[in-house]
């Protein structure tokens, strides 16, 4: 009964794990901190992930906390099977909400706020006629929200394409953005995935709010930019709210896989293991993955190395059916005589870890990380130092930042020269060392564990991100219908 009378507010997430994970966190964060009712709505696709059902099983959250699956669409009229993972997921979520979210909205008595990523801006419209303020989620850095702000200029001023412009892209008030590190989608300014990444981009001046999964001590310079600047000619940026980091809390692995992990763990000395994960969909090719295992091998570290079957094709290829692979697999992708080799040094896994449980654990020392922006924030609140492996979406932005401004990872260098962008198992070896056993990795590892500290100074209560999301939390508790 007096679950009836909290204030009740609704948060959207598109599909994939980089999403899901922040936005239930902010809605653990509005129950428990707020005391809110939440409808986690969640949008149903065909693709089964263990690691999905495991998270939003009712009984591991909160109460307050209820989940409501979109029904499923069909999408097979209006989908190709070589259609990129990126353009599927945004078909998927625009029938899903064009059907359902209206619907779903009203049978749940009006939430007084809606909370939606960059994909699901379908919902202002629906948010509009309803008369619910609805608010995005930034579930990348600062710094791709600044980008996203600016595009619609950019793309009004500039004439030719990105790539083709001499320099870098300089954002108003932000640090340079080098050419190399765009998002694939903006590479080709005729292609369905610019206009599509320009339409969402142009969208998100309607949110009544945008939340930020970031504080200043990362982002100073961008924070401040996005604050004073007006990115929109003549449109001013709705009012930012950094609440970050929003990330998963202390997870207890259930799974054989996950005490295995941590068992492991527990008999190796301390910051000595390497984190190989690749986030929730990264693949390598068959070349590269055994390039990075004798990169490993040669390095002479520890290691927990996450692995999933290897594909020449996309490299975001497992993200809808990461958990599918079978531990029986691995030893066919890995070298011959790997697993033997380093037995005494490394724990291979299939396809998902305990990420935030391994990161916490006191043994761990470094990250080879693809950059994800959730695992990037995660990496930084336990301290630990990273290998920067970009792969797809904004992930190079993000590991040159954490690079070269954050200070808190190293980047392998790779020879554009060559053919392929292979990084050789010496190049591997190499970083590997620098994180785990030199000068440099030291220093990046005391910036990690700073960062750490003000990561948990600004969650605490009174800390900034607290204190941003309780300010928010009390405009709509103070009068809803006036937001
Ligand atoms: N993750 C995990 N175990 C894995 C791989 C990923 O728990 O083996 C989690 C990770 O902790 C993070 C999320 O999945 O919270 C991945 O989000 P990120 O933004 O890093 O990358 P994305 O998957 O969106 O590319």
């Amino acid at each position: 009964v007096a679950q009836a009378i909290k204030p009740h507010v609704a948060v959207l997430s598109s599909p994939g794990m980089g999403h899901i994970i922040p936005l239930l966190e902010l809605a653990k964060r509005l129950v428990i901190h707020h005391h809110f009712h939440v409808s986690f709505l969640v949008i149903t696709t065909n693709e089964v992930s263990a690691a999905q059902d495991q998270l939003l099983r009712s009984e591991t959250l909160p109460l307050g906390i209820d989940v409501v699956r979109l029904s499923p669409v069909d999408v097979s009229a209006i989908t190709t099977d070589d259609m990129p993972v990126g353009t599927r997921l945004c078909v998927i979520v625009e029938e899903s909400l064009s059907k359902f979210l209206k619907t779903v909205l009203i049978e749940l008595g009006k939430p007084i706020a809606l909370v939606i990523d960059f994909f699901c801006t379908k919902a202002f419209d629906i948010g509009r006629e309803l008369s619910i303020p609805t608010y995005s989620f930034c579930t990348t850095s600062i710094a791709f929200l600044a980008f996203s702000l600016y595009l619609p200029t950019l793309d009004r001023e500039v004439d030719c394409e990105f790539v083709d412009l001499p320099g870098t892209i300089n954002i108003p008030g932000c640090s340079p953005l080098q050419i190399q590190d765009l998002v694939d989608q903006v590479k080709n300014r005729k292609s369905d995935a610019y206009k599509r990444l320009l339409f969402f981009a142009s969208r998100l001046p309607l949110s009544a709010g945008i939340f930020l999964n970031s504080w200043e001590d990362i982002e100073p310079i961008t924070l401040k930019a996005v604050i004073e600047n007006p990115f929109f000619k003549g449109i001013p940026t709705p009012p930012v709210h950094p609440i970050g980091p929003v990330i998963k809390e202390e997870e207890q692995p259930t799974d054989d896989l996950g005490i295995e992990c941590l068992a492991w763990l527990d008999k190796q000395p301390p910051e000595s293991v390497l984190f190989v994960a690749l986030g929730s969909g990264g693949t390598l090719s068959y070349e590269q993955l055994t390039e990075l295992a004798w990169g490993l091998e040669l390095s002479q570290q520890r290691f927990i190395l996450v692995v999933r079957k290897p594909t020449n094709g996309s490299n975001s290829a497992a993200f809808f059916t990461v958990g599918s692979d079978n531990v029986n697999h691995l030893k066919a992708y890995l070298p011959e005589g790997f697993l033997d080799r380093t037995a005494e040094r490394g724990l291979v896994v299939a396809s998902w870890a305990p990420q935030m449980a391994v990161l916490k654990h006191p043994s761990t020392g470094g990250f080879l990380s693809h950059c994800g922006w959730n695992s990037a924030l995660e990496s930084i609140t336990c301290g630990v130092p990273m290998i920067a492996w970009p792969l797809y979406a904004e992930q190079k932005m993000n590991a040159t930042m954490l690079a070269e401004e954050v200070g808190v990872a190293t980047k392998p260098i790779i020879n554009v020269e060559a053919e392929t962008c292979i990084v050789g198992r010496e190049e591997i070896e190499r970083v590997v060392r620098v994180l785990m056993e030199g000068e440099e990795g030291k220093v990046m590892r005391r910036r990690a564990k700073d960062l750490k500290e003000s990561a948990a100074k600004a969650l605490a209560i009174g800390g900034s991100s607290y204190d941003s999301l309780a300010c928010v939390a009390k405009e709509w508790n103070a009068n809803p219908s006036m937001i």
